[in-house]
């Protein structure tokens, strides 16, 4: 089996309303997916969730010379090969374009084996994963919060039993609204927030203060993500947990936080951490820590299968909240490239079930894809 041809299709939408967090409005999200292709016609899907343009250079200079031709069974050597390129650049675009393909290598080599990726990495541990709604969003105009309750309310009914609401609006503003939240979810619904990278440390500090009553499970990315000493003293000031690593691409970036005692929850995400690969090793290097690992996923379909299928590969630990970790997260604002396959269905104890079929279990097609892509490049096996 070999590869015979890389694809590219950018994809993207603009939310309509801008959904926001505490250092933005996202109008627009643009997402590089990746689709190679096997000369047995087996196909796997890789995707790039920040940074999608400068990954597809990468990708299209860099890395598919690498691969073409290459068997997708050889993913570890691969991703050796294609790491060993990165030169400078050893935190950003470079780790994403090589975690796409290692994701859709992944893909191909457990289709190819006729099992789930989880599988083909020894096993999974649990065949359901507790998921979280990640969201609501803060809203443009004079009540940022007020949105809250009625979206809370709709993902309730869908059955959803943790939530990751935005944060960061202000130290005020964020204890009501997480008081609140708590008041209207009750005691057994796990509740965090996200207050994406927004705050100098010592306003998260008064935030998680102002938030205590509501018994969060974790506080995401209070501060800028390679800010240790920031991280350091708000995760020695509060007693919540302090989660972050999404932004992080290298295990010597994920090691200089855990030295530092910065996190009590580690989040990679897939698609920039080097893939399977990369995010198997940070699982190791976190264990060393005893901490636990759940897999950030804010994008595609194709993301959010890759993390289904990590999740199911990390031992369990107890956080206190209603599930014992890994959590899964899902983007509850409307996403069409979520739902291409379907909205997700949360079973009645509010977890996801990990799907037993070949690869990740996704079988798009750039037919599916079309009303989204704004460009597409082809690579082929001379
Ligand atoms: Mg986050």
């Amino acid at each position: 089996m070999k590869i015979v041809e890389v694809r590219g299709y950018h994809v993207g939408f603009s939310p309509n309303p801008a959904i926001g967090n505490s250092r933005t409005w996202i109008r627009r999200r643009d997402f590089l997916l990746v689709e190679i292709v096997t000369d047995n016609g087996i196909r796997g899907w890789g995707e790039v969730f920040s940074s999608p343009h400068a990954a597809a250079a990468l990708i299209q200079t860099k890395l598919t010379p690498l691969i073409l031709g290459q068997s997708p069974l050889a993913y570890r050597r691969l991703w050796e090969t294609m790491v060993a390129t990165h030169g400078y650049d050893r935190r950003g675009a470079s780790m994403m374009a090589v975690s796409a393909i290692d994701m859709a290598l992944h893909d191909i080599a457990a289709k190819s084996l006729g099992v789930s990726v989880a599988a083909m990495l020894g096993g999974a541990l649990r065949d359901r994963i507790f998921a979280y709604a990640s969201g609501p969003f803060i809203a443009e105009g004079t009540d940022p919060y007020g949105q809250y309750p009625g979206i809370v309310d709709e993902c309730l009914k869908r059955g959803y039993r943790a939530f990751k609401p935005r944060a960061g609006v202000g130290p005020r503003q964020d204890g009501e609204m997480a008081n609140a939240m708590r008041k209207q979810v009750g005691p057994d619904v796990g509740l965090m927030v996200d207050i994406n990278q927004g705050y100098t440390a010592r306003a998260a500090i008064d935030s998680a203060h102002r938030m205590a009553d509501a018994h969060l499970l974790w506080i995401e990315e209070p501060v800028q993500p390679e800010d240790i000493t920031g991280y350091a003293t708000v995760a020695a000031a509060v007693p919540t947990a302090i989660a972050g690593g999404e932004a992080l691409a290298s295990l010597a970036a994920f090691k200089d936080m855990l030295e530092a005692r910065t996190f009590s929850i580690v989040q990679p995400d897939l698609t920039v951490c080097g893939g399977y690969t990369g995010f198997m090793r940070i699982a190791a290097l976190c264990a060393a820590y005893d901490l636990p690992v759940m897999a950030h996923a804010f994008g595609t379909v194709v993301n959010q299968r890759a993390a289904l299928q990590v999740s199911s590969l990390l031992p369990a630990s107890r956080g206190g909240g209603p599930a014992a970790y890994p959590y899964i997260e899902y983007d509850v604002t409307p996403n069409p490239l979520l739902d291409l396959q379907g909205p997700v269905t949360i079973e009645s104890d509010g977890t996801v079930s990990l799907p037993d079929v070949p690869g990740t279990g996704l079988e798009l097609d750039a037919k599916n894809l079309e009303p989204w892509i704004t460009k597409t490049w082809s690579q082929t096996y001379q």
